[in-house]
């Protein structure tokens, strides 16, 4: 027999197959190790053969065979031939994703344990062997047990005796690091609505294979999703479920084992690399069959998959930051199409782009207006930073917010106070009229650089000098930070000294379960306030909390990037769910210097719609996503030299493009990225806003042609970070 193998180093160089002959066990799927250029690798088996194109003598063998079942199940060799196609990556890339990392290194490998096995009690036992008397009854009860335990209560020297006579079996067994099933006490199935009822009717038996659920926070989202994965199970089908990783929290994990016990599988970053890997061999080996993870879940082994499912599908971490740089949901698409299932979304905030989809009619779209408690949203108050300011008030708490923290802890509830980190110490604010300064072609704020001392669009690359005093209204209180979790923590001290307080932020998180251990807390009402960033902002319950305040709503409004509007409205909706969640009304203060602001006016009457109409018309406008495709081609090396010429090479082949299809730039540029250089790698970008995705493959090439091992040469479709 002869194996294609493509060997385990993602370089275009070596991004064929090779042949290497095998014994009769070898199937598509498996990993092996293969002699390699004078060097043993690492490869994955992608095919089997009786001949080869090749001499006989010409071709090696294989040396070990990893896995009896194949790691890689045949969906996942076709989809990384797709991945490898849709980002030019080589091959052995695209097929690592399919594989825990934990697998590839082979530094975790399966754990075994010995079992004594009750076998029969026919057995002659001498008068004086009391002991494997005692054992033998006791394993006959059991019918078995760990060996190490049946030797620790009876002695290794009568077990032993019991084997050698044939009444006790001792057996190996591979065991399961997996987190032990949990059953919550209280876990009662709920009965749908007749709102959640139909959104699941509508699923099945629309045309559409993606349908898109935008519902309020609390309209039941969560209940559909696991009784859809419920229905699919039932059919013998498999599911995956993909969420945030930050709403993975101590909650919706004892939700998840209540209602699928072991038959979920779920990987979070709080997991042991043990423990990771044991879950995904539990998929791989069909014992379980939902996987429930971040993005990387995407790529579970499972076959006949019966629904996919993206919860909170606005969420930027849903884009892959290292290569191949893919969009989760692209390849949810694939493997929806690859097993014609459904591929359902859902958000109280649809990302414009998913959302005009729906509106187009290419998603299926489902609108949940209504809590299923019928509790009203929280009531969103506006404090007007800039009229505090002219009051003389300079702290971080406007009088409003003050006021409610005092009668919140007055009445024994909770608060949670957000700071807005992203954009944290970028923008440029006027504190006197609200003033942000923003490029003249792009309609975007512009960001400061200390180390130039400037002011710069990271869209066209424009500079602009500082300001030293406001264009506008002369003022000059010119704002450049944010505030940060420290100072508001010591203000809150002075003026409630009896509070307790717990701070979240990525100075106070530390270890894989850091974060969860500081919200168990919380919900356990061991603190009264908690400071936090955008890793408070969502999937939490807590009911005693009655009050968030916003320090800064404006933070990423005037973040420069053309989805700044977007991720505030998304914030702020966010952010605001968390207040009155259970028994009595919420309440959200939101502080901001320009409280005139149309993202704010949507978001405090939740009105997504009125947002998302407003939204569509700007970005036609001024011709950005989705009605256009921002492209990024991004240079890094160590050596200055090298780098600047790959820039121009690629730069150059961009132009090549632009020569002959004009008309689908509509900019196009070489530059210094606006951050010049991160761990003493240089970076320079080319970068292009596009009619549309139609050259877009032949960028990627380019890249990959580029690309080596002194300079990394990358691209990015509409990058959440443009630094
Ligand atoms: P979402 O995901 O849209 O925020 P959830 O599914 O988490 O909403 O539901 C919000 C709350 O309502 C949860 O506490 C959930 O247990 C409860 N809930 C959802 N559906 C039902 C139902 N059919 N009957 C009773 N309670 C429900
Ligand atoms: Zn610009």
């Amino acid at each position: 027999m002869f194996a294609k193998v493509i060997v385990d180093i993602a370089h275009s160089r070596v991004d064929r197959i090779f042949e290497y002959s095998c014994g009769d066990g070898v199937e598509a799927g498996c990993r092996v190790k293969v002699p390699f250029g004078g060097r043993i690798s690492d490869g994955f088996v992608i095919g089997v053969s009786d001949v080869s194109e090749y001499p006989s003598e010409k071709v090696k063998s294989i040396i070990k065979v990893f896995d009896e079942t194949p790691a890689l199940v045949p969906e996942c060799l076709a989809l990384s031939e797709s991945i490898s196609a849709r980002y030019a990556t080589p091959k052995a890339a695209s097929l690592r994703l399919f594989l825990p990392s934990e697998m590839r290194t082979g530094k975790v490998r399966e754990a075994y344990k010995n079992f004594a096995v009750f076998a029969t009690a026919d057995v002659a036992l001498g008068k004086s062997a009391k002991k494997q008397k005692e054992a033998l009854l006791y394993i006959s009860e059991r019918g078995e047990e760990e060996f190490s335990s049946l030797c620790a209560k009876f002695g290794r020297a009568a077990v032993n005796a019991l084997v050698a006579k044939g009444a006790v079996r001792e057996e190996r067994r591979q065991i399961q690091r997996a987190p032990a099933p949990y059953i919550s006490p209280d876990y009662q199935p709920k009965i749908l609505t007749q709102a959640q009822k139909d959104a699941i009717y509508s699923i099945e038996n629309s045309r559409q294979t993606v349908s898109l659920i935008h519902g309020v926070t609390g309209s039941g989202k969560t209940e559909i999703y696991l009784q859809v994965i419920a229905d699919v199970i039932k059919k013998g089908k498999s599911a995956i479920f993909l969420v945030p990783e930050i709403s993975l929290t101590p909650q919706m994990l004892s939700q998840l084992r209540a209602r699928f016990g072991g038959e979920a599988a779920i990987l979070h970053s709080g997991l042991s690399a043990g423990e990771r890997f044991d879950e995904w061999w539990r998929l791989r080996s069909g014992e379980a069959k939902i996987a429930v993870g971040a993005r990387s879940a995407v790529f579970a082994p499972l076959e006949n998959i019966g629904v996919i499912i993206m919860d909170e599908e606005h969420d930027s971490s849903y884009v892959s930051e290292s290569a191949p740089r893919y969009s989760t949901r692209d390849i949810a698409l694939m493997r929806a199409r690859y097993n014609g299932c459904k591929l359902i979304l859902g958000s109280a905030t649809p990302s414009v782009e998913s959302y005009l989809a729906a509106k187009e009619g290419i998603y299926n779209l489902i609108t949940l207006t209504e809590r299923i408690n019928k509790k009203p949203m929280p009531e969103i108050i506006i404090a007007d930073m800039k009229r505090e300011v002219r009051r003389g008030n300079s702290s971080a708490f406007s009088k409003a917010l003050r006021d409610e923290l005092e009668s919140t802890l007055a009445s024994g509830n909770q608060a949670i106070i957000f700071l807005n980190r992203r954009g944290y110490s970028q923008k440029v604010i006027c504190r006197d009229c609200g003033y942000v300064a923003k490029c003249a072609d792009c309609d975007v704020a512009l960001t400061y650089h200390s180390e130039e001392d400037c002011l710069k669009c990271h869209y066209c690359g424009a500079r602009y000098k500082m300001l030293s005093a406001c264009p506008e209204c002369g003022g000059r209180h010119i704002r450049y930070g944010g505030t940060g979790t420290q100072r508001v923590v010591a203000e809150l001290k002075e003026m409630f000294p009896a509070a307790r307080i717990i701070r979240m932020d990525n100075d106070t998180v530390s270890g894989k379960d850091g974060h969860y251990k500081i919200l168990s807390r919380f919900a356990a009402k061991e603190a009264d306030i908690l400071v936090g960033t955008q890793m408070i902002a969502k999937g939490h319950d807590f009911p005693s909390v009655t009050l968030v305040g916003i320090i800064d709503a404006d933070m990423s409004l005037y973040f420069s990037d053309y989805r700044s509007g977007e991720r505030t409205f998304q914030l702020i909706t966010q952010v605001a769910g968390r207040s009155g969640r259970a028994g009595e009304k919420g309440k959200v203060v939101l502080q901001t210097y320009s409280p005139e602001n149309y993202i704010l006016r949507y978001a405090v009457n939740y009105d997504y719609k009125g947002f998302f109409e407003n939204e569509v018309q700007v970005r036609k406008a001024t011709a950005f996503p989705p009605y256009s495709e921002i492209c990024r081609v991004m240079v890094t090396s160590a050596d200055d030299k090298k780098a600047l010429d790959v820039l121009k090479k690629v730069y150059f082949a961009i132009e090549d493009i632009r020569a002959r299809d004009p008309d689908e730039f509509l900019f196009l540029n070489k530059m210094h990225s606006p951050v010049k250089k991160i761990q003493g790698k240089m970076r320079y970008q080319t970068l292009m806003r596009l009619k549309s995705d139609k050259h877009l493959a032949e960028i990627y090439r380019i890249a990959a042609e580029n690309t080596g091992t002194s300079v990394l040469v990358y691209v990015e479709e509409n990058p959440a970070n443009l630094s």
